[in-house]
């Protein structure tokens, strides 16, 4: 069966390239009904951090892309890289090289005279036997290094320290077969004897991932194409080692909507930042999904769809584009397509790590939970992110002390020294707009109106606002003139969810409270 994996190395958080990466071998694992593991490449010790660890699961887990298993830990595994550099070396497929980094230099240098003799020659117009005889003289020294130690170089002691590398083809060419870039063929002058083992007894990258990769059973590494390459020089080790190669699919990085590099500003951001911004979680997957494949013309569907169709011969060649308004709108009709009760839910859950919500949270209570249940119909309508859902939410705790100042709930004794410092209630602050709104006028219109209120049999949206009409017919006033001061007493502001929704969802005693709170 299937194996896919994912194998960040840990050096920063979980960015959207990843995530895409994650995705499609998730996709694959579950299309195929087969596994998908988890690889922690945190063998660079310098840059591999803890936080950075948690941020890729968490990031994970919040897109919902669940692994098998426990993760893998690459650096935990160096014994094994190391017993397979010394079977390569066994099996003559790898060569220990004593070279200094000062040889290395000098036969680096050595290489680069030759060809600049050579370009020197022919822009000269030198004779075509010079030429020729400095071609010659190129041609012996290889670009790439291939130490001397390869062709039985004496050490120059018993005990001088070697890295061990691999005694690479130097005839004919490696070629990959990809599922997304097709063949992709290198010539084996151009490659070198690359290092496996370094002189402290470390696998390099190239080993970890090859032994990794098959120790784990990885039958398909799906990938970003900056692997290319590595893709040719793993070959080599998987050829060296007898093993089966696997399957390979280099996918096109994610460019901006300009088609440049991703920048930060364009969306080169952690999952985090996502989360942050208020994208949900199956929002993102389709979006992803959606770069850099596609099953026809489909913009919009269900994770088990795209597990459904997903195949590695319909991921494009080209980059795909980030474009953050496509991703708002695709959020906007996922917040608009949730249920109510499963997104309240959710902001329970994100709320701590969501942008800008520390209003809302500092004073949300158990209460709030129901009456945004309650509100949301009204508020999901126009949100293309939980953030502003959140923000267009803060109504409903408006006149809650924040939670500094509310003390310890729990205790029934709520002063000290005989001073209260937790009000139950704090009337709204108007802004400015609002503000305006409550011209003397206005908050006559709010008394008599509170009076009325206070009467009706039901309180409910449809009640509210007959009672309101009667009102206005009756005084003869705009009713425009009405709902806004009404607005500005409920919200504090001049914008909000239809405002008898509003005072519905807020309940009989807290909508005249407010109703109160600003009237003459
Ligand atoms: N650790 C590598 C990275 O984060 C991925 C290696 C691989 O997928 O083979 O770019």
């Amino acid at each position: 069966g299937v194996v896919t994996r994912f194998a960040p190395s840990p050096t920063g958080f979980l960015h959207i390239g990843g995530a895409r990466t994650a995705l499609f071998n998730w996709l694959y694992a579950k299309h195929t009904g087969g596994r998908f593991l988890l690889r922690i490449e945190d063998t660079d010790r310098a840059r591999s951090t803890d936080a950075a660890i948690a941020a890729i699961l968490d990031g994970l887990q919040w897109l919902g892309l669940d692994w098998e298993g426990e993760p893998v830990f690459q650096f935990a595994r160096a014994e094994r890289h190391k017993e397979v550099a010394y079977r390569l070396l066994e099996s003559g497929n790898a060569y220990r090289c004593y070279s200094t980094p000062e040889e290395l230099e000098a036969y680096r240098a050595e290489a680069d005279a030759a060809r600049k003799a050579l370009s020197d020659a022919k822009k000269a117009s030198a004779s075509a036997e010079e030429i020729a005889r400095l071609e010659a003289a190129l041609a012996a020294k290889p670009r790439v290094f291939s130490s001397p130690y390869r062709d039985g170089k004496t050490p120059p002691a018993a005990d001088a320290p070697f890295v061990i590398r691999l005694k690479a083809p130097r005839e004919g060419e490696t070629v990959v077969e990809d599922e997304v870039q097709g063949r992709v063929r290198w010539a084996n002058k151009d490659l070198d004897d690359m290092v496996l083992l370094r002189s402290d007894g470390t696998p390099t990258y190239m080993l970890a991932v090859v032994v990794d990769d098959h120790d784990m059973g990885i039958t398909h590494v799906i990938r970003g194409d900056d692997h290319l390459t590595n893709a040719a020089r793993q070959k080599q080790i998987y050829n060296a080692m007898g093993w089966d190669v696997p399957t390979f699919a280099h996918i096109p990085l994610i460019h901006g909507p300009d088609g440049a590099k991703l920048s930060k500003r364009h969306g080169a951001l952690g999952v985090d930042a996502y989360r942050a911004m208020g994208y949900l979680p199956d929002a993102m997957r389709n979006y992803l999904a959606r770069l850099g494949w596609g099953h026809g013309d489909e913009e919009i569907f269900t994770t088990a769809q795209a597990a459904d169709w997903f195949d590695l011969d319909a991921i494009g060649r080209s980059p795909s584009r980030f474009d953050f308004a496509k991703l708002e709108n695709l959020n906007g009709v996922y917040i608009r397509n949730t249920p109510d009760a499963e997104l309240v839910r959710y902001i329970r859950q994100v709320l701590p790590t969501l942008e800008d919500a520390d209003y809302f949270q500092a004073r949300a209570n158990e209460g709030t939970w129901r009456q945004l249940e309650a509100a949301m119909p009204g508020l999901k309508e126009r949100a293309k992110t939980i953030k502003e859902l959140v923000q267009s939410a803060e109504y409903l705790v408006a006149t809650l002390p924040p939670i500094e100042a509310r003390g310890d709930l729990n205790a029934s004794n709520s002063t000290i020294s005989g001073v209260t410092i937790v009000a139950d209630r704090v009337p709204i602050q108007p802004d400015e707009k609002a503000a305006k709104v409550l011209s003397p006028e206005a908050r006559k219109h709010l008394a008599a109106l509170k009076e009325r209120f206070a009467a009706l049999e039901t309180w409910d949206a449809a009640s509210i606002e007959a009672a309101t009409r009667t009102y206005a017919e009756e005084t003869g006033a705009k009713l425009g003139n009405i709902a806004q001061p009404l607005r500005a007493a409920a919200t504090g502001r001049t914008v909000s969810p239809p405002v008898f929704d509003v005072l519905a969802v807020l309940g009989r005693d807290e909508a005249l409270a407010r109703i109160a709170d600003q009237a003459a």
